[in-house]
């Protein structure tokens, strides 16, 4: 049969134009990775052709004698990996596997205690227009204007006066260690379950290099493309007493047929990651971290926090002419990819924001080592040392293409660490 270039050309060459666009500028996204080779190819095969609703031996299909086993080595491997009594791995994102939460140990109404949106949280722990702030009483906790860090007095005031039924912790924009067990100890003073999300961190988690949030949650979900490097996807991990109602909440809950060859590739991504490999790479996740935050503050920028305890850092550019959105443009004419976001008690709107979130992972997959973070962060305190003028951009784009191809990615299997 027809490959894609011959059978559809003009999606082939787009594809073709992705992979290109993906080596040839350097990604800071922090919520994004590269895949290894092996997870492109479980994504790619010929499980995607299988229907099977329902969990391994209950199936409402026949012919699932052999998803039923690559679902339960993603189970296994799921829960050996962060500890847990009980995983799914039926969520087809993280989105998905958060709405299960709520589905699953909530009724509509019940007040949820979590993040705000605008101090790190995520659009599925209460944003209006998601269905988490539609369906369900959202109130925010938010970070100390001066420290910028969670303020557990505050935490525990709302406690006390909302009765909070779930209390969320974890986010998309918080650099720091997110200490489940301060939200564990003001949980219990109410009565509430606690869920963290750890869609962001939870590669470091399995590396060992932030604390398992399952060791003090009633619930954790996370994705699986971000740190942890896998295939685009999510997954939930609870407590063995919860394990029916949020399996019942995915399925028949929330979802159809699982995504079973994304499911195989989650069972790839979590053999890895509980790999010396693995572990090393996010160790090198964490130093280039560092030395990006030190460079940039070197460099007279304002990073959030003073730095970072994980893969991601927040450049807060309200001490300068730049907007988030201003600077996420200049950084993307220097072949530099990050993201606007706002800084907590930021007076813009989320379309211009103060800040820029910078985040480890992907480059770091492609082998970018301390030193190569060093000249990321020249190269970023270069394309903004002035609102006009004075920069040379053709200039610093050649240094991150330069990198680029120091560092190459796919083929370059050997740019990955050795799983
Ligand atoms: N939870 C957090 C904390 C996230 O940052 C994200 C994605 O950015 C999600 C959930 C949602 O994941 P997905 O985009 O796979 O639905």
């Amino acid at each position: 049969s027809a490959g894609l270039a011959e059978a559809d050309p003009e999606v082939a060459a787009l594809l073709g134009r992705e992979l290109e666009r993906q080596r040839g500028q350097i990604e800071l996204i922090a919520s994004e990775n590269f895949t290894w080779p092996a997870v492109l190819e479980a994504v790619g095969s010929v499980v995607t052709n299988k229907y099977a609703e329902g969990y391994p031996g209950k199936r409402y299909y026949g012919g699932c004698e052999v998803v039923d086993e690559i679902e339960q080595l993603a189970i296994d491997r799921a829960k050996e990996l962060f500890r847990a009594e009980h995983a799914n791995v039926q969520p087809h994102a993280g989105a998905q596997a958060n709405m299960a939460v709520y589905l699953g140990l909530l009724q509509p109404g019940d007040t949820v205690l979590s993040l705000r949106l605008d101090h790190g949280g995520h659009l599925t722990h209460g944003l209006k227009v998601n269905f988490s702030g539609r369906l369900y009483t959202i109130v925010h906790y938010g970070v100390s204007r001066e420290t910028s860090l969670v303020d557990y007095d505050e935490v525990l005031a709302l406690a006390r006066e909302h009765r909070p039924r779930l209390i969320l912790c974890g986010g998309s924009a918080y650099p720091r260690t997110v200490e489940t067990w301060e939200f564990r100890k003001i949980a219990d003073e109410v009565g509430a379950l606690l869920w963290c999300d750890m869609a962001h961190f939870a590669g470091l988690v399995a590396a060992g290099l932030h604390p398992n949030p399952v060791d003090d949650c009633d619930v954790v979900t996370s994705t699986t493309h971000k740190t942890l490097a896998g295939p685009r996807s999510g997954f939930v991990l609870c407590r063995e007493e919860h394990a029916q109602a949020i399996d019942r909440a995915v399925f028949p809950g929330l979802q159809g047929g699982p995504l079973e060859h994304v499911i195989a590739a989650k069972a790839t991504c979590f053999r890895f990651a509980a790999s010396d490999a693995f572990r090393a790479y996010q160790s090198q996740v964490r130093a280039n971290a560092d030395a990006l935050a030190d460079e940039l503050m070197s460099g007279g920028l304002d990073v959030l926090t003073g730095g970072t305890d994980t893969h991601v850092l927040q450049l807060d550019l309200r001490g300068t002419e730049w907007t988030g959105k201003d600077a996420e443009e200049r950084l993307h004419e220097v072949k530099l990819t990050v993201n606007r976001n706002t800084v907590p008690y930021d007076e813009r709107p989320p379309t211009i924001a103060s800040g820029i979130r910078i985040g480890t992972p992907a480059a770091t997959m492609r082998g970018f080592d301390e030193e190569d973070f060093r000249e990321v962060g020249r190269i970023i305190v270069g394309a903004l040392a002035d609102g006009a003028g004075a920069v040379d951009i053709a200039a610093l784009a050649a240094r991150s293409v330069a990198l680029c191809e120091r560092r190459p990615l796919y083929p370059g299997r050997a740019a990955f660490p050795a799983f």
